[in-house]
Parts: structure tokens; C-alpha cells; sequence
């Protein structure tokens, strides 16, 4: 509920059914992810995020370091990938070590992703077969596979964007306002930049509201080209395009797609992304 002078909001505690809190502030930002209540507000016919039968197994295992133990692979397109890095310090010759298999999925047996439970786990047998058809030089994925004490399934999932987010006093931010398929290092980068954006907005302008309505114009749109740049497959499209070109393999790729057109799919996703290698000031004060 808002008026003249600020915004109200009640919570109530979904968990344990307790009466939960009322805050009151000069905004509300609603950040609470891809089934975010405060959009269901404002887009009450929505329904459920939108997935397109591509589902994502991840784990990690303690395994023999690979290459120089700060290496990453990726393989395969949008329709079946599998990415490999180390995500732990290297001790003993060995170091935690991520895996993730992205399929896209024609076997009716498994189901598309349940409303309320997004990270579910899921036996060996689900992920192994799938995980086989891939070949990483120097590592056994098999084994890593098999060594993972933990499989979870995740399907990609978004949403389409939004005309706006912003009603008054109250918008969305991050997963709430721009839920999009995790490739190309996104959707929590793009919600840093959100909060960068609605901080500085709120820092300099006259007005909370006015505020808000600056924070959406800028991210508005640069966040919808990347949910829709992502449902290609974002900087990954190369290698998309790639496999279109070449589909039997290749001996030099540049004859299969040039340099200059490699780096114009990955940079012009960098930049479309807003990541850059400037360095961010800091601010005092
Ligand atoms: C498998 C996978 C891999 C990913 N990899 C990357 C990656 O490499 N890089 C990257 O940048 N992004 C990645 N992402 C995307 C990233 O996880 C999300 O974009 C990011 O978490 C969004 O942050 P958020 O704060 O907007 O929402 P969330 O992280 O979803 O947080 C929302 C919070 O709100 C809380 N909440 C929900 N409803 C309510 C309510 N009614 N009241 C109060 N609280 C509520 C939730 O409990 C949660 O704590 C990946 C996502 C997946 C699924």
C-alpha cells in the first residue's frame, strides 16, 4: 500500500504461518527472485516461468586437478553442453572441481520442471548417459560424474520481458524483473548492475519515485536484450554456430567461422551485457 508520504508493506511467514512484519520505507524493491510475489502483483495472469525442455545437471567432486587447475571447458551447443571448472584452491593435487550437463530433452519420461521445487536432486543414472556423449581431453568425466556425491537438476527457465517494472514506489530487480537462462555468466550480474543503477539512482534523484522511474528506463531495456540474447545462447552461440557449419568437425576453424566473426558474437556480448574491464571507481562518502 502506498500514499504521498511512503510505502507499507506486510509480510507474513509462509514457513511456519507466524504473523510475520509490517515495514515501511520510501520504496520497495522487489527482489525475490523468478517467482517473485511482488511481480505476481503487478502481472497477476503471468503464470509460470517459461521453459523450453533444456535441462541442467550440476555437481562437484573432489578430483585430481585438471590442465593448470584454473582452466574451464565448454563443449557442445545449446541442445547438449557440457562445462567443466574448478571452483576450490588446488591442495595435494587435487581441488573441487564443477561440472554441468545441458541437454535439450525429447525423452518424455522426465517431466518438465515443478512449480515450487527448482533444484531437485536426482539419481546417477538420470545424468550418466547423457554425460558419456562428451569428451574432455585429460579428464575422466565419467569418473567425475560417478565421484559427485550430489546431482541437481535444473531446468533453464525464464521470462518474457516486461513492459515495465515500476508502479509508484514499488519496482522489481533482479530474477524478479528479468529472470533469464544462466548462460553467458548471467542473471546474478545483471542484478549487481540493477542494484549499482537503483543505488546511484536513489542517491541523486530528487525524488523516490522519480528515482525508480530513471533505475527502470536505464535497465529496462539492456536487460530485456539479454534475456532475449541468452535464448540464443548467448557468447555460447559460437559454438552453436559453429556445429551448424561444421557438423562432421573440422581441422582449422577459422575456415569454418573467422576470427573477427568469433570475437564480434562474444564481445558484442560483453558489451551488450554491460561487462566491462574498465575499472569500476569506488565511491567515498
Ligand atoms: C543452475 C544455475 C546456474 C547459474 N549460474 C549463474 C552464473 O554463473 N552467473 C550468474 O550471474 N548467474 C547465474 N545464475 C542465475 C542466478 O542464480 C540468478 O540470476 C540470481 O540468483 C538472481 O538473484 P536474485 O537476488 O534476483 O534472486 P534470488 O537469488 O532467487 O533470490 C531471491 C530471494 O528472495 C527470497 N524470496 C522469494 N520470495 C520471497 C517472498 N515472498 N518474501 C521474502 N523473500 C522471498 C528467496 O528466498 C531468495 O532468497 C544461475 C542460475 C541457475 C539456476
Amino acid at each position: 500500500m502506498q500514499d504521498e508520504g511512503g510505502v507499507t508493506a506486510h509480510f507474513t511467514d509462509s514457513v511456519d504461518g507466524g504473523a510475520g512484519l509490517t515495514a515501511r520505507g520510501d520504496v520497495l524493491i522487489c527482489a525475490d527472485g523468478i517467482h517473485s510475489q511482488g511481480r505476481r502483483t503487478f502481472y497477476p495472469d503471468e503464470g509460470p516461468p517459461s521453459w523450453q525442455g533444456v535441462a541442467m545437471w550440476r555437481g562437484a567432486a573432489d578430483w585430481p586437478v585438471w590442465l593448470d587447475g584454473e582452466s574451464m571447458a565448454i563443449g557442445g551447443g545449446l541442445g547438449g553442453k557440457f562445462v567443466l571448472y574448478p571452483i576450490g584452491p588446488a591442495k595435494d593435487g587435487r581441488q573441487l572441481t564443477n561440472w554441468v550437463v545441458n541437454i535439450r530433452i525429447k525423452d518424455p519420461a522426465i517431466s518438465g520442471p515443478p512449480p515450487d521445487n527448482w533444484s531437485r536432486q536426482v539419481p546417477l543414472a538420470t545424468v550418466l548417459p547423457h554425460a558419456k556423449r562428451f569428451h574432455v581431453p585429460g579428464m575422466d568425466i565419467e569418473g567425475l560424474v560417478r565421484a559427485t556425491p550430489a546431482i541437481f537438476e535444473y531446468p533453464m527457465a525464464d521470462r518474457d520481458p516486461l513492459p515495465r517494472w515500476t508502479f509508484g514506489r514499488v519496482t522489481l530487480l533482479g530474477d524478479a524483473a528479468h529472470p533469464m537462462y544462466p548462460v553467458g555468466s548471467n542473471g546474478a550480474s545483471q542484478a549487481i548492475l540493477d542494484a549499482r543503477c537503483i543505488a546511484d539512482a536513489l542517491a541523486q534523484g530528487e525524488h523516490p519515485r522519480a528515482a525508480l522511474w530513471a533505475y527502470e528506463k536505464d535497465r529496462l531495456p539492456k536487460t530485456a536484450e539479454v534475456v532475449r540474447t541468452n535464448r540464443l545462447g548467448g557468447p555460447e552461440r559460437v559454438i552453436d554456430e559453429v556445429e551448424k557449419r561444421a557438423p562432421a568437425g573440422f581441422d582449422n576453424i577459422d575456415s569454418v567461422l573467422s576470427h573477427e566473426a568469433r570475437k564480434a558474437i562474444v564481445g558484442g556480448y560483453a558489451s551488450m551485457a554491460g561487462f566491462s574491464s574498465v575499472p569500476v571507481a569506488r565511491k567515498s562518502g
